[in-house]
């Protein structure tokens, strides 16, 4: 759809730090992290929400946010464990009308840092980061 930018990010004509794709979904780092690792799965074809969002769509959008939020432990970015979000609908701070799971990478005891994410909202070494989550889902997907 024009002027989405997460239907750019897909077709490859704006840049983003891509963890996984294959036909039908798109993984990348969120442009502001609440924690570094912070990533975004969308569906290919636009769809705005979850009313538009076909649910066999759906389905595949969750088994790659499933697969990115266990390979999440296995990288070196310190995570223990995943929340997986859906912000559906401007009164639930949806803001990029694009529907996407977002994967928040989670540790143990972390909330004070997880405060200060949600205000700093930047990885300063988001190239390491996406590198750190791709190499994990590549063993992910070699079933190692
Ligand atoms: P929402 O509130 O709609 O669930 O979240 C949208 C998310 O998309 C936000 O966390 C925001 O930081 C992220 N975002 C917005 N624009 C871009 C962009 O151009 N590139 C990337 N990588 N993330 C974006
Ligand atoms: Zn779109």
């Amino acid at each position: 759809m024009k002027n989405c930018v997460f239907c750019a990010i897909a077709d490859g004509s704006a840049p983003a730090r891509i963890v996984y794709s294959d036909d039908d979904v798109v993984a990348f780092l969120d442009i502001r992290p609440i924690r570094p690792g912070h990533t975004l799965v969308i569906p290919r074809e636009h769809h705005a929400d979850l009313g538009e969002l076909p649910a066999e769509l759906g389905a595949k959008m969750f088994a790659a946010a499933q697969r990115i939020g266990t390979a999440m432990r296995r990288a070196p970015i310190d995570a223990d464990g995943a929340n997986l979000i859906i912000n559906d609908g401007r009164a639930a701070f949806q803001t990029v009308f694009h529907s996407h799971i977002h994967v928040v990478p989670r540790r143990h005891g972390d909330r004070i840092n997880l405060a200060k994410g949600m205000l700093l909202r930047r990885d300063s070494a988001a190239d390491t980061t996406a590198e750190r989550l791709r190499v994990a889902l590549g063993a992910a997907v070699e079933g190692r």
